[in-house]
């Protein structure tokens, strides 16, 4: 079990990490859910020591990372930045981790068995495609045959049967009844494989919920109309009653709790030309654009900061530091991730030697 309470994370100005609260349970797969920059990696990096919070605390099964003895053995982690120190062979890179953290040579055999790279386990990690880099990182992870797993972006740049089998492996991990947090800026992704959902945006939570939960209260269905006399089209919706009525930015009407039919009947009646008479299923993708759609950093479009979202209004209002700096730069181009990125490698890799091992 994870536990966080009221973790928070800042870099300068800048609120990585506002408030956290969540459990992560045993036995499931919980998925980490956010856009880029929302704090996923920074959260999960303070969950194994290699950040200090700003304020607040989480716990490993009760106690901080700092104070488990043979953490390995704990958790294991797989970040997303890779920590293969590249002249080493697979093997050797497993055996110094093993040797630093009390857990015996066989250990070793048995998780490049799991992660399939025992083929390749004496040549060079340098010569490793991203996706054997992946396994290996997993094989780390695994090494101290720990009760919780961590993996930051496991299917990033892998091929489809390399995603095939990450999903595969983490759900046999929860099976196993081991703790498995996960995360992921795909919705797509965590819909076939967590069980529970905590969703982040600009560091904040936005939702902790079960899978089915989430899905049963975003997918929402509708029928989107079109018309050329749009207002007259209102007008006629107005007075039939069908009141939860939404107009897209493509000029179309979404209405709710009725049916094509009654809809396409109602058009006829009042002599009323269609363009499109469609029922939709909203998908769950377009549920994580909502629900996140105001705490997204750096819109791609220029269309300036979103507006206010229909049923996801956030607990509180945003930060206004933060709320600022989105609106000045809307419609500018985005701050490149680079500014930081090189710093922050290379105090993650610091970070990491010094603990011997993620
Ligand atoms: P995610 O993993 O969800 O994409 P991150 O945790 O990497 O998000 O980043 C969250 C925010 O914190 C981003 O705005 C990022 O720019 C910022 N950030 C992360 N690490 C650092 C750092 N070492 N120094 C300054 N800012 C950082
Ligand atoms: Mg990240």
């Amino acid at each position: 079990m994870i536990e966080l309470e009221g973790l928070t994370k800042r870099y300068g100005a800048k609120l990585a990490v506002d408030r956290l609260t969540f459990t992560v349970r045993p036995g499931i797969v919980t998925g980490f859910l956010g856009p880029n920059g929302a704090g996923k990696s920074t959260t999960m990096r303070m969950m194994i020591g290699l950040d200090r919070p700003t304020a607040g605390d989480v716990r490993i099964d009760g106690r901080h990372y700092a104070d488990l003895r043979d953490p390995l053995t704990y958790i294991g982690a797989l970040l997303e930045a890779k920590a293969v120190h590249g002249g080493r062979s697979a093997y050797n890179h497993l055996l110094c981790l093993a040797q630093s953290n009390g857990i015996p040579r066989s250990r070793v055999h048995e998780v490049l068995e799991t992660v399939g790279l025992t083929s390749v386990a004496k040549k060079r990690a340098k010569g490793f495609s991203m996706g054997m880099g992946q396994r290996l990182g997993i094989a780390a992870a695994l090494l101290g045959d720990p009760r919780i797993l961590m993996f930051d972006e496991p299917v990033n740049g892998l091929d489809p049967e390399g995603i095939h089998w990450i999903r595969n492996l983490m759900k046999r991990l929860a099976a196993e009844g081991r703790t498995v947090f996960v995360s992921s800026h795909l919705m797509s992704e965590m819909a076939l494989t967590a069980d529970h959902l905590v969703v982040i945006g600009q560091g904040r939570l936005l939702a902790d919920t079960s899978m089915p939960e989430f899905i049963a209260q975003n997918s929402r269905s509708y029928v989107r109309l079109r018309a050329p006399e749009q207002e007259r089209l209102r007008d006629l919706l107005d007075g039939a009653g069908i009141t939860k009525v939404t107009a897209a930015k493509d000029g179309s009407l979404e209405a709710e709790g009725t049916d094509a039919a009654r809809l396409g009947e109602l058009a006829a009646e009042h002599g009323l030309v269609l363009h499109e008479l469609s029922p939709q299923q909203a998908s769950l993708e377009d549920a994580f654009m909502q629900l996140t759609a105001e705490s997204v950093e750096y819109h791609a479009h220029s269309g300036g900061a979103a507006g206010a979202v229909d049923g996801h209004v956030l607990a509180e209002p945003p930060v206004a530091g933060v709320t600022a700096a989105g609106a000045t730069t809307a419609g500018q181009p985005a701050a490149p991730a680079a500014e930081w990125g090189a710093g922050w490698r290379e105090q993650q890799s610091g970070g990491r030697k010094s603990r011997k091992g993620s």
